[in-house]
C-alpha cells in the first residue's frame, strides 16, 4: 500500500496513542479536536491529490529503492527534474489548501539524512546508510507522514550546547544501552508533528568535537513513550472553536499547526539511529536540510499567494473597484512579487547538482535568495492585499452579528457594496484575507527555514566577493582586447 488514501491517513492517526495538549488540556483524540482537524485535513490533501490522474506526475514518482510508485513526499531526489517537480507539487498544494501542508519538513529531513549517512559511512566505516535505507523503505511502503524536527530551544544564544546552564536546551543522548539510546530535550516550532506518524529528529546546529551527545539523528514514532506535543497558539485560533466564517480558512487552518515536541527520556532502538556522536557532520546535515527547505518557499508560498491574490481580486469586484487602473497595478505588483520567488525556486531546482550519494541538491545561492525574498515579499503581498481590501478587514462585525435577528440585516445592509455580491460573501473573503495575512502567517514566512540573517550569511559566503573584485579588476584593467580597435585606452591612476 504505497499510496495511502486520505481516509487511511486519518484512520492511521486514530490508531496512534498521541500525547498532545491544546490550550493547556490533554487531548483525547487529535483527529477529533477542532484546533488540529484543519491541519489534518490539509495533510489529507497531499494524500488525495496523489490519487488524481491529472496530478500523478507531480504528486508521485518511482522509488529508486524498489521501483514501486510512491508518494513524492517520501522520495529521495534523483535528478534536477525531481527538484523542479517538488516545487510544482508545493505550488499545487498551496493553491489547493491556501496554507502550509506540512509534509515538506519530513521530506527534506529524509533527504538530508540519506545524504549525510552516505558521507559518514564513506569516511568513518559506519553502516548508517544501509540502516537508513531500510527505514526509508518502510516510510515509502507505508506512505508515512513524517515531521522533521530540527529547531532546539537553544537556551542562551551566546552559548554552545555544551555550555548551557541547562544541558537539555538541545536534544541529546542521556543514556546509551546495548540496544539503543535514550534522548532528552525538545524541538520547537515543529510543523505537522502533532499529526504525523513519526518524527525524524536531527541536530539543529553544527557541533564541536566534545559535543558528541548532541550529535543524534533518529526516528521516533509520534506515540513513543515520553513524547509530548504542546500545541502552539496562533492569531485568532479560538475562532476555530466558535465555527463560522470568522475562522478565515476554516477547512485548512493557518500555517502548519506547529507544536512544541518534548522528548522526555525517549528510548530509540538502534535500527532507528542514523547518527550517533559524529559531530563533524552535523553542520553539513543542517545545511543540506536548510538549503532544500529554503527553495521550497517559492513553491508553497507561491501557491498560498495565488489564493490570497484571488481573494483580493475578488474583493475588488465585491467593492466595485476592479476596473480602476491603480487597483489593477497593485494586483499586478502582487503577481510580480509572487512569480519572482517561484521563478527563483524553479531556477534553484533546475540548476541542482548531484551529491556524493547520488541524490540532488538545489543550487544554494538561489535557494537562499528565494527564502530571503519570501521574508519580504509575503509581507509586501499582504500589505497590498490590506490596501485593496480596505479598513473593514480590521473592523468588520463577526459571525454572531450576522446571525442576530435584530442586527443581522443592518450589518448586511451597510456591508453591501457591488449588489452582485452579498455582504456575507464580502465578510467571508475579508476574514480569509485577515487570517492569511495575520501575525502567525507573517512570522512563519519570516522565520520558517531559518531567520533572514541565516540566509544572508550563506549568500555572502557563497558570493565570494574576492572573485567579484577580480572580475571588476579584469574588466577595468584587462589587456585581452582585440588588436587594432580604436579603444580609448585605460585611465592611469592609483593601482
Ligand atoms: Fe512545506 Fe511551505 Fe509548510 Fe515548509 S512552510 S512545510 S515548505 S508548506
Amino acid at each position: 500500500m504505497a499510496l495511502k488514501t486520505p481516509l487511511e491517513y486519518v484512520e492511521s492517526l486514530r490508531a496512534l496513542n498521541i500525547r498532545a495538549y491544546v490550550g493547556g488540556e490533554r487531548v483525547d483524540s487529535i483527529v477529533d479536536h477542532p484546533a488540529i482537524a484543519p491541519h489534518i485535513n490539509t495533510v489529507a490533501k497531499t494524500y488525495e491529490l496523489a490519487h488524481v490522474e491529472e496530478h500523478r506526475d507531480v504528486m508521485t514518482t518511482i522509488s529508486h529503492l524498489t521501483g514501486e510508485r510512491i508518494h513524492r513526499y517520501t522520495h529521495i531526489f534523483q535528478s534536477a527534474d525531481d527538484l523542479v517537480k517538488k516545487i510544482q507539487m508545493l505550488r499545487l498544494l498551496g493553491q489547493t489548501t491556501g496554507t502550509c501542508f506540512q509534509r515538506c519538513v519530513g521530506l527534506d529531513a529524509l533527504n538530508a539524512t540519506y545524504a549525510i549517512t552516505f558521507e559518514v559511512d564513506a569516511a568513518e566505516g559506519t553502516d548508517y546508510h544501509e540502516r537508513f535505507k531500510r527505514y526509508l523503505g518502510r516510510v515509502q511502503a507505508e506512505d508515512l507522514m513524517l515531521a522533521g524536527a530540527m529547531t532546539d530551544p537553544k537556551g542562551h544564544r551566546a552559548q554552545k550546547p555544551s555550555e548551557q546552564a541547562d544541558p537539555d536546551q538541545f536534544v541529546r543522548v542521556v543514556e546509551r544501552r546495548p540496544d539503543g539510546v535514550v534522548i532528552r530535550g525538545a524541538k520547537l516550532h515543529n510543523t505537522g508533528g502533532i499529526n504525523a506518524h513519526e518524527i525524524l529528529v536531527l541536530p539543529g546546529t553544527g557541533l564541536t568535537a566534545d559535543e558528541g551527545d548532541y550529535a543524534i539523528a533518529c526516528a521516533v514514532p509520534a506515540d513513543a513513550e515520553g513524547v509530548v506535543f504542546i500545541f502552539g497558539r496562533q492569531s485568532n485560533d479560538s475562532r476555530k472553536l466558535e465555527g463560522g466564517c470568522d475562522i478565515g480558512n476554516p477547512r485548512f487552518g493557518v500555517v502548519g499547526g506547529e507544536a512544541m515536541v518534548v522528548f522526555d527520556d525517549v528510548f530509540v532502538p538502534t535500527e532507528n539511529i542514523f547518527l550517533n556522536g559524529e559531530t563533524r557532520y552535523c553542520g553539513t546535515l543542517v545545511n543540506y536540510f536548510a538549503t532544500w527547505h529554503r527553495a521550497n518557499y517559492g513553491g508553497c508560498k507561491g501557491g498560498n499567494a495565488d489564493v490570497l491574490i484571488g481573494a483580493t481580486a475578488k474583493m475588488t469586484r465585491i467593492l466595485g473597484t476592479e476596473r480602476n487602473a491603480i487597483v489593477k497595478d497593485k494586483l499586478t505588483e502582487m503577481i510580480h512579487l509572487n512569480e519572482t520567488t517561484y521563478a527563483s525556486a524553479i531556477g534553484a531546482s533546475a540548476m541542482g547538482y548531484a551529491l556524493p550519494c547520488g541524490s540532488f541538491m538545489v543550487e544554494p545561492m538561489m535557494a537562499n535568495t528565494v527564502k530571503q525574498n519570501i521574508t519580504r515579499n509575503v509581507y509586501q503581498i499582504g500589505r497590498l492585499s490590506h490596501d485593496l481590501a480596505g479598513g473593514f478587514l480590521a473592523t468588520m462585525p463577526d459571525q454572531k452579528a450576522l446571525e442576530n435577528l435584530e442586527i443581522g440585516d443592518l450589518v448586511r445592509k451597510y456591508h453591501t457594496a457591488n449588489p452582485d455580491y452579498t455582504a456575507d460573501e464580502r465578510i467571508r473573503y475579508g476574514r480569509y484575507i485577515e487570517n492569511m495575512t495575520s501575525t502567525t502567517t507573517m512570522v512563519e514566512a519570516m522565520h520558517g527555514a531559518g531567520s533572514p540573517q541565516a540566509q544572508r550569511i550563506v549568500m555572502l559566503a557563497l558570493a565570494s566577493l574576492d572573485s567579484k573584485i577580480a572580475l571588476a579588476d579584469q574588466v577595468l584593467n584587462g589587456t585581452d582586447d582585440v588588436p587594432g580597435l580604436p579603444l580609448p585606452g585605460s585611465v592611469s591612476g592609483p593601482a
